[in-house]
């Protein structure tokens, strides 16, 4: 699995500000070098070379390698379409390769600036540390939130999958984030009260419409947005546990079904809360496929009128959103668990593969 392991530096004052202005030239150089592209019409990496080469180095000051990367990204940028002219934000990202960057000593980086190489230090957790060791590629140097990072491209093979013979059933919902069919349910209380809050503050913020209101916005959606992703790696770090433990797959509801069930929940949550919900999801499969756990991917259908027990699916099963109670056989539940329990059931059936790995969703 390829995947993407930010590594913090921790630069000097000094160093952060040759930093900054390395980028800052990188980026203007990327620009210089997009205009000159989508006027002759030079998209790809070779001509735009041929073009602009030495010129961007002149100009902006770029070793030989700083000026290649700079024209590698803009030929990139334009592989998608050449619909629109691209341009490059002072704090873009900026790929290194290993002629201008290397690791050095387990924990510095040398990297190429403006005034030649610099020597600087990063922290990283255990978790990073293995991710490292399977590094691959360049890198990218980012700035985020006045921090400064280093995305290191990492090659990581998957846990050989568990055998396993059982599932977990999750349902994800809106009252519990996620319900799985042992029964427990991964509160979305915390994002509910951070979420009330927020949009209180927005609703006033918007109203005064000043350009620092919506500056004050934007880093407020921000925050939540982060808060949301703490939490759903929490949730599916948790629900991943939990199936390895036992030796069982995870089962997940298919996502088609998923987006019709949540038009209805649309009105109430917005955008913000889609976002969030597809987020957990991919989540999940990642977690999982990182971890071994197989991931089945059920017909949703009837699952939330359906009875787990007995399997009387009836309208009447359901008396109120919350509730499962069946006309069947008095089975009753939470609405949830009884949805997790369906989807179980219907993972289990689908397990003689036993050892597949889903695709992220
Ligand atoms: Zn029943």
């Amino acid at each position: 699995m390829k995947l993407v392991a930010p590594i913090q530096l921790t630069p000097t004052p000094e160093q952060a500000k040759l930093l900054l202005e390395t980028l800052g030239r990188c980026n203007a150089a990327c620009d210089f070098l997009s205009a000159k592209a989508w006027e002759a019409g030079a998209f790809r990496q070779i001509p735009l070379h041929r073009l602009a080469y030495y010129e961007v180095r002149e100009r902006f000051g770029l070793t030989a390698q700083a000026a290649i990367r700079c024209i590698k990204k803009v030929a990139d940028a334009y592989t998608i379409d050449k619909i629109t002219q691209r341009n490059f934000r002072p704090l873009a990202a900026q790929p290194y390769d290993a002629r201008i960057f290397r690791f050095v000593d387990d924990n510095a980086v040398s990297i190429w600036t403006l005034t030649g190489r610099i020597k600087v230090p990063f922290v990283c957790g255990e978790h990073q540390r293995k991710l490292l060791a399977h590094r691959q590629g360049e890198v990218d140097l980012m700035c985020v939130r006045g921090k400064w990072y280093i995305g290191v491209g990492c090659d990581v093979p998957d846990a050989e999958p568990i055998g396993c013979s059982d599932a977990l059933g999750v349902d994800f919902g809106i009252a519990n984030i996620a319900t799985d069919s042992d029964g427990k349910a991964y509160t979305g209380e915390a994002i509910e009260r951070v979420r009330s809050r927020m949009s209180r503050r927005r609703a006033g913020l918007q109203r005064r419409g000043t350009k620092a209101a919506k500056r004050r916005l934007r880093k407020l959606s921000g925050q939540q947005r982060r808060f949301q992703a703490h939490t759903n790696h929490v949730i599916s770090k948790a629900l991943v546990e939990a199936a390895k433990r036992s030796g069982r797959a995870i089962g997940l509801e298919d996502l088609t079904h998923i987006r019709k069930r949540l038009k209805a929940r649309r009105s109430q949550w917005g955008r913000l809360h889609n976002w969030a919900f597809r987020q957990l999801r991919s989540f999940v499969a990642y977690k999982a496929q990182r971890a071994g756990v197989p991931v089945l991917f059920v017909d949703p259908k009837h699952t939330s009128k359906g009875c787990s027990k007995c399997g009387t699916v009836d309208d009447r099963n359901r008396p109120d959103q919350a509730t499962f109670s069946c006309i069947g056989c008095g089975h009753r539940a939470h609405a949830d668990h009884n949805v997790a329990r369906n989807i179980r059931a219907r993972a289990a059936v689908n397990l003689p593969l036993g050892s597949q790995v889903a695709e992220a969703a």
